[in-house]
């Protein structure tokens, strides 16, 4: 390409080239930014906004390596050409990845505008494809940004389609996402929580609070569940619903999850022995291999009992890789380190995975303990995983049980473990161990009697 530019006189066939997809015949990803570049000095004083899409086919690697490289190059040359006949005089599209397309729609000024074009495209594409003796269908996803103001570069705006084309993409295929301000606002939000998180981590300010579990026919507790609370100077109280998933996301969840489990582990070691320490990992914990021995030198260095220590995992958790979840989780059940299902009832619930996977406890999702008084549905879905579990040789815990009813009926269906306000809220390590020790006290008492 440099030979092209840098030989004095660029013939103009040359300089198409390197301007060209060779498969397609579409202009390649420099055509389209060059587009872009000479419109936004076009609209230097114009007022008038201009939209920016990026397509990208769903599934179309499955349908390359089912029927073929040949075939998907000619799916590609059909869909570039299906696009290329939507575009009107005004407008370009050009491809600007493997299945990836840009166009650009220099008289389309609306989000709404966009949003109805786009969605045009996509149902063209959606028509089913030749390849030889047989026919494919595809769909396609679609981000779309518009260009309001002179301080937007074309790197810019391609990058907040490229954003509006992730959030597509993860809300399922064949959709079209046009950036707005709202998300911008939303991704500022994120990234200052990000920051401010990284800096407590590694500031050793995010803290474990401690929520009893206890045993619903004696009401004893029989050990409690770490959560993790973090209060940032700027930012406030900041629920783990917001923080987990952007520690998640943006790789800070090994830190922050071995900063509390530490923490908690020194705290629990003054409990009374016979007490549980249940410890949740996220799934993304779950297809780290370092997970395991980063949790067992914790343990080692806080001198914490294995054997009283669960570990609490969701469904969504083992789905992403299950030989790598399987690994980790034989891993810890090898020093005595038990394991339950987290949330069970409301993720993407697979009885096949109860029999793949040997769990110790499966914890009811509050979902269904909320509306056990005054729904049919619920009070038989507990009763069957109450039934599973008795089969299965699991301990149960029902999540989020607020009323002393509640309660009544669960010990009527034979459910032994219990947990929820009712019992007690999450509360930090001295108020557990003053907690402890009144109970304690308390239990004194009553034998004297
Ligand atoms: P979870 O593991 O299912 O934890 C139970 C959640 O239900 C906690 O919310 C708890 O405060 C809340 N809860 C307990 N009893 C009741 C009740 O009676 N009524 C109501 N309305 N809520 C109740 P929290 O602390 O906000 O945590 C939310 C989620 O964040 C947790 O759900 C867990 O998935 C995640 N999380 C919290 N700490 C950690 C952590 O250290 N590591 C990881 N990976 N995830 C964590
Ligand atoms: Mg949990
Ligand atoms: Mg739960």
């Amino acid at each position: 390409m440099q030979t092209t530019f840098g030989s004095g006189q660029p013939g103009r066939e040359n300089t198409d080239l390197a301007f060209t997809d060779p498969l397609t015949g579409l202009g390649n990803h420099r055509r389209f930014f060059d587009k872009v570049d000479r419109l936004i000095s076009d609209r230097a004083d114009d007022p008038a906004p201009f939209t920016v899409g990026i397509l990208d086919l769903d599934g179309f690697k499955p349908i390359n390596d089912l029927f073929g490289h040949k075939a998907g190059d000619d799916i590609l040359i059909q869909v570039a050409m299906r696009l290329r006949a939507s575009m009107d005089g005004y407008s370009t599209v050009c491809r600007i990845g493997a299945d990836e397309f840009a166009y650009l729609y220099p008289m389309v000024f609306s989000e709404e505008q966009a949003a109805e074009k786009s969605r045009m495209l996509i149902e063209i594409l959606s028509a089913p494809y030749d390849v030889g003796e047989r026919t494919a269908r595809l769909s396609a996803s679609v981000g779309c940004s518009l260009f309001y103001s002179g301080d937007e570069t074309t790197e810019i705006l391609i990058n907040k389609a490229e954003t509006a084309l992730y959030h597509a993409k993860r809300s399922g295929r064949g959709r079209v996402v046009v950036y707005t301000r709202e998300m911008e606002e939303a991704a500022k939000r994120v990234t200052r929580i990000e920051q401010a998180l990284r800096r407590a981590v590694s500031a050793g300010e995010v803290e474990p609070h401690f929520q009893p579990i206890v045993d619903l026919n004696t009401r004893r507790t029989i050990g409690f569940e770490t959560l993790a609370r973090w209060s940032d100077r700027d930012l406030g109280m900041v629920p783990p619903s917001v923080f987990i998933p952007i520690a998640e996301e943006r790789g800070i969840i090994g830190p922050l999850s071995q900063l509390v489990l530490r923490k908690a582990t020194e705290a629990a070691r003054s409990w009374p022995k016979d007490l549980f320490l249940s410890f949740n990992l996220s799934p993304s914990q779950l297809v780290d291999q370092n997970t395991g021995l980063h949790i067992l030198a914790i343990l080692d260095r806080t001198g914490f009992d294995p054997r009283r220590l669960e570990i609490e995992i969701t469904e969504t958790g083992l789905m992403t890789d299950p030989a790598s979840a399987e690994k980790i989780v034989e891993d810890l059940r090898r020093v005595g380190i038990r394991v339950s299902l987290d949330d069970f009832g409301t993720g993407q619930s697979s009885l096949g995975r109860l029999r793949e996977f040997h769990f110790d406890k499966l914890k009811i999702d509050r979902a269904f303990v909320s509306s056990i008084l005054d729904d049919r549905p619920s009070e038989h879905i507990i009763r069957a995983i109450l039934a599973m579990c008795e089969g299965l040789g699991m301990d149960v815990v029902a999540e989020g049980i607020e009323e002393e009813a509640q309660a009544d009926r669960l010990v009527q269906f034979g459910c032994a473990g219990g947990q929820g306000y009712l019992f007690g809220k999450p509360a930090d390590a001295d108020a557990t161990l003053g907690y402890l020790r009144d109970s304690y006290r308390g239990a004194l008492r009553a034998k004297a009697i």
